[in-house]
């Protein structure tokens, strides 16, 4: 999920890649590697950074005026050298690079094996580079054309063949990816940096679009290869802006990326109306004897495995506990074979969160890990890991890795229950149903979020406040409490609604700002008498409800509704509000948003 650029034009290749490379180096990834069409069609590529590829390329000579590079951030397999872009086809002729999940690779992959084919990484894309040239009749354009319509997920693509010095193809699906234009030469990039040093002129490309890119002309067609048109843009942002998308900041970026994000987290998982986890190798036998389960983490990952403790109770039916890991590695948990715990950490490095993993290992339990960075120390240590695929994250506070995180806990619990018998076929699609609805919903909280920044303006210099919830909208409170904390520093503590008149209480005074997250629906009546608590002491309450409760608007001083979903669920979309209330709060008090003071992004020491 990190980068791809292209060139075709009159001068060298290599350089203009590398360059367009570097520039998209802030989004982070795990491996680099080029292909340039020349004489013949190379590819150079490497674990490591665009320094690594540098020092690789010393000892080549690469001519071409046609290429294309990609940073990788990897997906399926491990970041190394062989599973690295570009990947060849089996004969080598054509050369593929690609962003993003493809989600049915598996059975391409199967069927492909059956026809013979021997494939050389672990990757989800050496499959397009194969079906390519299984179509391939001396045409690239109708080659592409027939692979991609049988690929599902997302991908942003560069394709090239040695038979063919005039063009390469692009094709877009849910990954983004531009078209520079230049004068007697063209780019392609997942992002407007990279080719901003040579052209202002760019044109977006759309999903199901499919680009030939040649030196003098670019044609758009659509997924049937019939002629389109798309508006050319001019950039005028500086290379600053354009890395965080026209965003002030990387962390409002990374909120506008959930709908997406939330869509990635689901890919190959849910499908016609079942929950899989493929990436899943616990068996059903061991399941039947599992008796406690952990989620074991820090900071905001911690806040994630609260949400899976709810969760594990009531699909399981098993007790469940969350943990910080920095007291679980010091403490002496009830841990024996039967004990699955599920270690969730965004960067899968936390020092901590590692330690407690290997006691849970010592002491015999079965270990999962949440974990967004593949190949990271948790998911090589863990006996499973399934993927978040949140792609890299940069704000230092973490947000769409929250969501990622949450949201496939919940996917795996919910598939557990299935393995086990303790869901039924009638729930299952409910639930497969309601996720797939998400990523509109988060869509439409962001369409209001004006709403939000709005509501932070006014409560600026606010310097007390506390988040209150039930159940999983008190797991909401801890994280929404959390973001405040750390990119405002406005004192903020999560609280358990109910818990609120056994001491905080006392603090509260017409100087206070009280967040009342109110979206699970069996308890909402509760919550709604602990904010009239609140407002009995002349505190400010903003409270976030789900859609249609209406009663709260006469309490509350200001409600932001968020769309209906199952309320299981209602944590991937409802933490969203909270997540731009912190935002905007910091905004207002014109703080350095994405490097928050004394913190880091990720805690490697103790
Ligand atoms: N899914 C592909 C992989 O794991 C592409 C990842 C990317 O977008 O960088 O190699």
């Amino acid at each position: 999920m990190c980068g791809i650029v292209g060139y075709i034009g009159g001068n060298e290749a290599l350089p203009i890649l590398i360059e367009g490379l570097k520039r998209l180096e802030y989004r982070g990834y795990d491996s680099a590697g080029v292909a340039i069409l020349g004489d013949n069609l190379e590819v150079i590529k490497t674990q490591g950074r665009i320094k690594d590829l540098e020092e690789k390329l010393k000892n080549v000579k690469l001519k071409g005026t046609i290429g294309l590079g990609h940073t990788r951030w990897a997906t399926h397999g491990a970041p190394n050298d062989i599973n690295a872009h570009p990947h060849y086809s089996e004969s080598k002729n054509i050369v593929v690079v690609h962003n993003g999940i493809i989600e049915n690779y598996l059975d391409l992959k199967k069927m492909l094996i059956k026809e013979g084919h021997t494939f050389r990484s672990d990757t989800d894309t050496e499959v397009i580079a194969y079906l390519i040239e299984d179509f391939y009749e001396g045409d690239l354009l109708q080659a592409v054309k027939k692979a991609v319509n049988m690929l599902e997920g997302s991908f942003a693509l560069g394709v090239m063949s040695r038979d063919d010095k005039t063009r390469f193809i692009a094709v877009r699906k849910d990954s983004p990816l531009i078209v520079g234009l230049g004068k007697g030469e063209n780019f392609i990039a997942s992002d407007i940096p990279a080719i901003l040093n040579h052209t202002k002129d760019v044109i977006i490309l759309e999903n199901g679009d499919i680009a030939e890119i040649k030196r003098d002309t670019v044609n758009l067609y659509n997924l049937k290869l019939e002629p389109i048109k798309r508006n050319i843009q001019r950039i005028n942002w500086s290379v600053e802006d354009a890395k965080k998308g026209g965003f002030k900041h990387f962390m409002l970026k990374e909120i506008f990326e959930e709908p997406r994000v939330i869509k990635d987290a689901m890919r190959g998982r849910v499908r016609d109306g079942k929950i899989e986890i493929p990436d899943l190798a616990l068996s059903k036998d061991f399941l039947k004897n599992v008796n406690r389960v952990y989620f074991v983490a820090c900071g905001t990952a911690y806040h994630a495995g609260v949400v899976g403790r709810y969760a594990t109770e009531k699909f399981l039916l098993l007790p469940a506990e969350a943990e910080v890991a920095s007291e679980f590695r010091y403490r002496d948990p009830v841990i024996d074979k039967n004990t699955l715990v599920f270690v969730v950490s965004q960067s899968g490095e936390t020092a901590d969160t590692l330690a407690a993993l290997r006691l849970a290992k010592k002491k015999g339990a079965y270990t999962i890990g949440i974990v967004n960075v593949v190949g990271s120390s948790v998911s090589r240590e863990t006996h499973d890991t399934v993927y978040v695929n949140a792609g890299p994250e940069i704000a230092v506070a973490s947000t769409k890795a929250y969501v990622a995180q949450v949201e496939t806990i919940l996917l795996v619990i919910l598939y557990l229950a299935k393995l086990s018998g303790k869901l039924g076929r009638e729930t299952e699609k409910k639930y497969a149903d309601a996720f797939l609805k998400l990523p509109e919903l988060a869509q439409e909280i962001l369409g209001q979020s004006d709403k939000i920044a709005q509501f932070a303006a006014n409560m600026k210099t606010i310097e007390e406040t506390f988040f209150i919830g039930r159940n999983l909208d008190y797991a909401l409170s801890l994280e929404g409490a959390l973001k405040l904390k750390e990119i405002s520093y406005v004192h903020a503590e999560g609280y358990p609604a109910g818990e609120l008149k056994h001491g905080p209480l006392a603090l509260v005074t017409s100087r206070s700002l009280i967040i009342a997250v109110d979206t699970y629906t069996p308890l909402r009546e509760k919550t709604l008498s602990n904010i009239k608590e609140v407002k009995a002491r002349n505190g400010k309450v903003l409270s976030i409800a789900s859609e249609g409760y209406e009663k709260i608007k006469d309490v509350a001083d200001a409600v932001f509704y968020v769309p209906k979903t199952l309320d299981e669920l209602s944590p991937v979309i409802s933490v969203i509000p909270l997540q731009l209330f912190a935002y905007y709060m910091a905004e207002a008090r014109g703080l350095d948003i994405d490097k928050p003071r004394n913190l880091a992004k990720s805690v490697t020491v103790e």
